[in-house]
């Protein structure tokens, strides 16, 4: 036997790996597979090589749990360490690598260290998280003087012992004796869980225990003469090594990738809308397939839902900064080596690597969007409105991606129909242009509710718009920046005749003093702080009272509601206002002026008043009772 000490600058950075990485003990696993994996891998890599010459047999990879001895084992049949090696890997380079993380990671804050932690950099000896001894039990496949197998054995003190053993097999087995406070990975289902976490995809298969079945029994039969179904015990192989990014697209149906994505979210019942399958090796190398998901209406939960893999090992499912903003409301799988891991997020989003990464994501699902539209617009139009949340959000927050959406980002309208944005230019150019030559796109944000004004849009002859969506606010200011001399207005904002500001305005059939005495009749009946009064020369069939919320204030609004509006935050926390249109040109008008009796009068400029209100479900509590007792009094 032979003892020696590991090379250490830091006095003992043992306690330190225990006490700082308190966060995620559990990426010990992660780790030990990973290693296992890679020391399979070299020795496939070998005998593909003709340097390994012998069979290489059965390579799964073994997670043994001993709950009585209370161990947990990880043994693989890659291809093993010498002695010699051992010192050099492990008693050296992997420890000055432990020794420099730790060194690191004592001076970032909290926040920075679990960026840190998460990803790679301590290795093997991220172990002694949890374990008060390690073991290494290991035979190279190496044949020859110095290829006997070894045992190398330490105890968290920077001392260690190394000696030969009697080693049947190739590989290794690393293993753990757990310390008191991680008996939770002395756990069947802990353990479990994590392998689900962080193996799945593993390229080597992963054997933890055994597990148990219902098949069909080749010799025994039931009463009724058929195959009697029995239990049978099975090797629990926890990953599927073969993971369908890897594959060729050509290969696959939509079948495959439906099941693929329940593989992935065994909670989600329904398929997603459409896949895209990437896989890129220049200028960097990066697999995967992402999901368009069908939105639920509260589109914010679904974040956090794309699994970043180094080599098919799961890293994090938090990829902020990896993909553009609104491409992580997508699900699916990103694989990359070439992604800086071991690295904190904010060195993440700034290296350039990385914004290439990203920017060709976009680019990819932007040509994938493009495609669909021009081979099979029936199709996309169908889906249109579950996707159109993350088109929107795309062309709100990425420049490059508006470039390429314009050609397939539709808009639809109140009798759903769909349009390109260069189409619906052209529908609306000769009828809707007011009178400084700016088109004007009109829309509603709630068929429901504004069902009167678009009506009446609807009878002057213009198309409205549905912009119904969570963030259509942001989607209608964006567009107006993008299109040129053009504006959108809600249908609401104005009466129908106002809504494009033509030149040719009807005269009044009132005079002026009629129509001050009118103003005046109305402003006593409302609340003047929320209803400002105006007269209108509208036609004699348009409606004699509407009530409208102008565009710019609504916006504003909406928008601090929202949480932004810039420098007109406050408008958030200022009563509605509305305007109360009368149209000067209405019969009722004129009768109105003429009533003399005093109490007939004030009744019909309050059922006007209300019936208004109404059409702006603005009529509510008393005065909604009020009017209904009013109206009942009118039919007797
Ligand atoms: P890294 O994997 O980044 O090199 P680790 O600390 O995880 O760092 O491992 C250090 C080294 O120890 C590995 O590079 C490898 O040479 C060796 N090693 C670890 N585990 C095994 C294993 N199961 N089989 C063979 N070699 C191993
Ligand atoms: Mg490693």
């Amino acid at each position: 036997m032979q003892t020696g000490k590991i090379n250490v600058q830091t006095e003992n950075i043992f306690p330190i790996i225990k006490k700082f990485l308190y966060s995620d003990h559990e990426i010990f696993l992660r780790e030990l597979i990973a290693n296992a994996v890679d020391a399979t891998t070299k020795l496939k890599t070998l005998s593909a090589l003709d340097k390994f010459k012998d069979e290489h047999g059965d390579l799964t990879i073994e997670v043994i749990l001993d709950k009585e001895n209370k161990t947990l084992t990880v043994k693989d049949r890659g291809v093993g360490m010498t002695a010699e090696e051992i010192d050099k890997y492990i008693n050296q380079i992997a420890f000055s690598g432990a020794e420099e993380f730790v060194k690191k990671f004592k001076n970032k804050t909290e926040v920075e260290q679990g960026g840190l932690i998460g990803h790679f950099g301590l290795g093997f000896y991220s172990s002694f998280m949890v374990s008060d001894k390690v073991e290494i039990r290991t035979k190279t496949y190496k044949k020859g003087a110095g290829s006997k197998a070894v045992n190398w054995e330490c105890d968290g003190s920077p001392d260690y012992t190394i000696n030969e053993i009697e080693k049947s097999d190739r590989g290794t087995e690393i293993i753990l004796h757990i310390n008191e406070e991680s008996n939770e990975f002395l756990e069947e289902h802990r353990i479990l869980e994590l392998l689900n976490k962080y193996c799945k995809f593993l390229p080597v298969p992963i054997r933890f225990g055994n597990e148990k079945n219902w098949e069909k029994s080749e010799t025994e039969k039931d009463e009724k003469g058929e195959p009697k179904e029995i239990e049978v015990e099975k090797p629990r192989i926890i990953n599927n090594s073969n993971p369908l990014w890897k594959q060729r697209p050509a290969d696959l149906t939509d079948e495959d990738y439906n099941k693929f994505y329940r593989e992935l979210y065994p909670m989600t019942f329904e398929d997603p809308l459409f896949h895209i399958h990437l896989n890129v090796d220049y200028p960097f190398n990066l697999t995967g397939i992402l999901f368009f998901p069908k939105v639920k209406k509260n589109f914010e939960m679904q974040r956090d839902k794309i699994q970043l893999y180094c080599n098919q090992v799961f890293v994090t499912d938090s990829v902020e900064g990896i993909v553009p903003d609104f491409l992580t409301l997508l699900h699916g799988v990103i694989d990359s080596p070439d992604i800086p891991l071991n690295v904190s997020r904010s060195y993440l989003q700034s290296d350039s690597n990385v914004k290439k990464i990203s920017g060709h994501i976009m680019k990819k699902v932007a040509d994938k969007l493009e495609e669909i539209f021009k081979s099979n617009r029936e199709e996309f139009e169908k889906k249109w409105d579950d996707i159109k949340v993350f088109i929107e959000y795309g062309i709100v927050s990425e420049a490059k991606f508006y470039d390429r959406a314009e050609k397939f980002c539709l808009l639809k309208n109140s009798e759903d129909k769909y349009f390109t944005f260069e189409e619906y230019k052209a529908k609306i150019k000769d009828n809707q242009t007011d009178k400084d030559g700016n088109l004007v796109l009109i829309y509603t944000s709630n068929p429901e509710e504004q069902h009167s004004y678009v009506q009446n849009a609807r009878e002057r002859g213009y198309d409205v718009l549905v912009l119904d969506g969570p963030i259509d606010n942001h989607f209608v200011n964006t567009l107006e920046q993008k299109f040129e001399k053009s504006h959108f207005v809600r249908v609401d904002a104005e009466v129908a005749d106002k809504l494009i500001n033509k030149a040719d305005a009807l005269p009044s059939k009132l005079t002026e003093d009629q129509t001050k005495q009118l103003t005046e009749l109305f402003e006593q009946q409302v609340n003047k702080a929320t209803y400002h009064i105006s007269v209108e020369n509208l036609g004699e069939n348009d409606i004699p009272v509407t009530v409208t919320q102008p565009e710019f204030m609504r916006r504003m609004k909406d928008m601090s509601a929202m949480g932004g509006g810039g420098q007109f935050a406050f408008m958030g926390n200022m009563p509605d206002s509305y305007n109360l249109v009368l149209n000067s040109n209405h019969k009722l008008m004129g009768q109105l002026l003429a009533t003399e009796d005093q109490e007939t009068k004030v009744s019909m400029i309050k059922q006007l008043i209300d019936l208004a209100l109404l059409s702006q479900n603005l009529l509510k509590g008393e005065a909604l009772t009020g009017f209904i007792k009013r109206s009942v009094d009118i039919i007797k």
